[in-house]
């Protein structure tokens, strides 16, 4: 049977939009369903909005320590502006998904705005149309996750899309949830002005980090004004006059001008329509092999949909993977070696294994450079943070790279590429970094790994 595509896509976030313009650069005939505005949660409502806000952030913090460089202003009569803060966010926005567009439209991928559902295996339903298609690729992405406790319904309880509109700054904000969109949010609202307080279930923020990540972040919040509330459950959410009231096990209560759900994403499986029996999913997620197939195979599913990895370049590289398996090949999405970051001040990143996981697995060494002792870092005024390398023992392979400074999210690539390339601890030591550069402390504690690092002093 012919039919009117090669390939559909539903979804038109990092996944979707990506892996339609892969399948028409391999030259399939791709169409594209989004219900809302093309570049998904990433560039409409998660990376950028957050990151455009942290940046924010980074001004209002670098202007109150001016004075320490030798620029004298007046910081009392510094104002933010909350809703010039989002009017900028939003210009930032509309830019990249405006050239999300145009990359579709210069690829020839025909958009259809509105909500898609699968109606059979090569039939998909959009306002009102049925539209058929040889492969189909699920990229419908992630929401929030609500948790179903009394009160979660309060007016002034918002996730992060709520959060990222709001044209006032609260007075104060109750952070449920210390992961990584619960820190970062922190980050950016303690800057703006607010009393912020996060209440996290676990022992320690961002508990899929490496632990000493987990210790210097909590630092440096708490030093930024955060109240960071650890190893404290959320039962119920009352009202006080209009307020929302946390109320945590063991009688402790935080009273908030705004509440931030930030306890995790779930997938969204609208898509599935009358597949929703026929697709398996285990947890909330869509099952899928590497190649991004799900049981049926002219079904792939790619992004957050599948929980695999749920970060923005995690699903450009699945998007990837699943057009070219849509049209026959048969490429392998390895996410192994994937960085995670976290948009602080100073930010973190992380990949490979943690060094509890490492050493859980076999004999290693860590290699731990502080950036107290980084010439660029200490230049810059930020002397926070450290880097640190798992190395296998034997071998010196490297099994992890955990990074807290002002620039880990760039330095973090290194590690990636080197774990990717299985450069040892040995040969990444030996490599000369430019100086002065932040990027010296990775090679420092390379070094330090193998007991031989200059710019520590000797251990004893
Ligand atoms: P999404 O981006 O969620 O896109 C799915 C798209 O499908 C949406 O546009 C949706 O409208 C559309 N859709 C869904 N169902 C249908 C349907 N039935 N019909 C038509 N359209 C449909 N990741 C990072 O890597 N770095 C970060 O810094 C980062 N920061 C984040 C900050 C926040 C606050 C949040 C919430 C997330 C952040 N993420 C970050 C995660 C990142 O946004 C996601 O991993 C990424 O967007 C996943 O891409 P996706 O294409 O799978 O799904």
């Amino acid at each position: 049977m012919a039919y009117q595509y090669d390939v559909a896509v539903i979804g038109g976030g990092p996944a979707g939009y990506v892996a339609a313009i892969k399948a028409a650069q391999l030259g399939g005939k791709v169409i594209l369903f989004e219900k809302d505005v093309v570049g998904g949660t990433c560039l409409n409502r998660g990376c950028i909005p957050t990151k455009t806000y942290i940046k924010t952030a980074e001004y209002i913090q670098n202007i109150k320590h001016s004075a320490n460089r030798g620029i004298k202003i007046d910081v009392s009569s510094m104002v933010v502006e909350m809703p010039r803060i989002v009017e900028y966010k939003n210009t930032v926005v509309k830019k990249l998904t405006g050239g999300v567009g145009a990359l579709l439209r210069s690829n020839a991928v025909e958009v259809i705005k509105g909500t898609a559902v699968m109606k059979s295996e090569h039939e998909i339903e959009a306002n009102g149309t049925v539209y058929t298609t040889n492969s189909v690729i699920l990229a419908g992405g992630s929401k929030a996750g609500i948790i179903p406790i009394e009160g979660i319904d309060h007016a002034k309880v918002v996730t992060s899309d709520g959060i990222l509109e709001i044209t006032e700054v609260p007075k104060s904000l109750a952070v449920m949830g210390g992961g990584v969109i619960g820190c970062e949010i922190a980050t950016a609202f303690v800057a703006f002005g607010s009393k912020v307080t996060i209440v996290e279930l676990a022992d320690r923020l961002v508990p899929a980090m490496d632990s000493d990540v987990s210790k210097a972040i909590k630092k440096s919040l708490e030093s930024m004004g955060v109240e960071v509330r650890l190893g404290q459950k959320v039962e119920k959410i009352t009202d006080n006059n209009g307020n929302p009231v946390l109320n945590i096990s063991g009688g402790a209560t935080v009273e908030a001008d705004c509440v931030l759900l930030s306890i995790g994403r779930v997938s969204d499986l609208e898509c599935l329509g009358t597949l929703k029996d026929k697709i398996v999913v285990e947890r909330g997620k869509i099952v899928v092999d590497d190649e991004m197939r799900t049981q049926i195979p002219n079904i792939f599913a790619a992004g957050d949909i599948n929980g695999r990895c749920m970060l923005a370049h995690a699903a450009f590289k699945m998007g990837e993977v699943a057009a070219e398996n849509a049209l026959g090949g048969n490429a392998k999405a390895n996410l192994s070696h994937v960085p995670g970051c976290l948009y602080t001040m100073p930010e973190a990143a992380s990949v490979g294994m943690t060094q509890e996981e490492a050493s859980a697995q076999g004999e290693i060494n860590v290699g731990y450079f502080p950036l107290g002792g980084n010439g660029r870092a200490l230049a810059s005024g930020e002397p926070e943070g450290f880097v640190k390398v798992i190395a296998d023992k034997k071998y010196g392979e490297i099994l992890g790279v955990h990074i807290v400074g002002g620039v880990a999210t760039e330095m973090i690539i290194e590690g990636s590429v080197m774990m990717d390339m299985e450069i040892t601890v040995h040969e990444a030591a030996e490599i000369i970094h430019p100086h002065p550069t932040y990027g010296e402390a990775f090679m420092e504690a390379c070094a330090d790994a193998l007991g031989k690092c200059i710019h520590l002093p000797k251990k004893k």
